[in-house]
């Protein structure tokens, strides 16, 4: 099956991609070109609504709707001492545009500020799919804690600071099966895959 993906972000592309082996998933940049979808929601649901959607309701114009399959994602990390920041602005956390890198140094400053060289911390994945014109949401999360540095080169955005609940190492130094086998966007895409099943019949 064809998948478009209603999502820009390098390191979700390459993870989707190898979450969905059996399925050609295509970024929607490939078709359209650069779109900003503006994420101005209050949850990762509503984001990730807001996504699909607007680049379904693009695509139905142009391709068959029983053809159309759009998923989006929508994630972040959420640190509990911090007043659950970033949350839902994860990936401009340091502001518009703002690199993985740039992010990460602004959540180590924030850790500092109170004196935390580590605290417990969650990300959440949230799955759209729509098809048909009919939309379906799925949630994943990970637990662990996040640490004041980053250690290794693994995996993409707050990976280097995330240690998962059961490991003392940063998913920046773990390898991605481990990753794989137990993240947010691996519990949310196994969930969205029993939704496959169903409305694919
Ligand atoms: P979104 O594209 O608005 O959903 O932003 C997601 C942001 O959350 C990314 O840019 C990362 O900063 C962070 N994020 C989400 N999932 C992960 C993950 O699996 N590892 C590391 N960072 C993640």
């Amino acid at each position: 099956m064809k998948i478009i993906l209603a999502s820009g972000n390098k390191g979700k592309i390459k993870e989707l991609k190898t979450l969905l082996p059996n399925d050609e998933v295509i970024p929607f940049k490939e078709i359209l070109g650069d779109i900003e979808v503006d994420e101005d929601q209050n949850s990762f649901k509503g984001n990730a609504v807001k996504k699909a959607r607007t680049i379904y309701d693009i695509l139905k114009e142009k391709i068959d709707i029983n053809e159309l399959v759009v998923i989006s994602d929508d994630s972040g990390i959420t640190v509990p001492a911090l007043n659950n920041e970033p949350g839902i602005y994860s990936a401009r956390y340091a502001g518009a545009n703002a690199s993985d890198e740039e992010n990460n140094l602004k959540l180590i400053s924030k850790l500092k500020e109170k004196n935390l060289n580590e605290t417990k911390a969650f990300y959440t994945a949230c799955i759209t799919i729509v098809y048909k014109d009919y939309e379906y949401t799925t949630h994943g999360w990970m637990h662990g804690k996040v640490i004041d540095k980053q250690i290794g080169e693994g995996g993409f955005g707050y990976d280097p600071m995330f240690v998962p609940n059961g490991y003392t190492q940063t998913l920046g130094e773990l390898d991605y099966e481990v990753k794989k086998s137990f993240s947010h966007r691996t519990k949310a895409l196994e969930l969205a895959k029993k939704v496959f099943e169903v409305i694919f019949k």
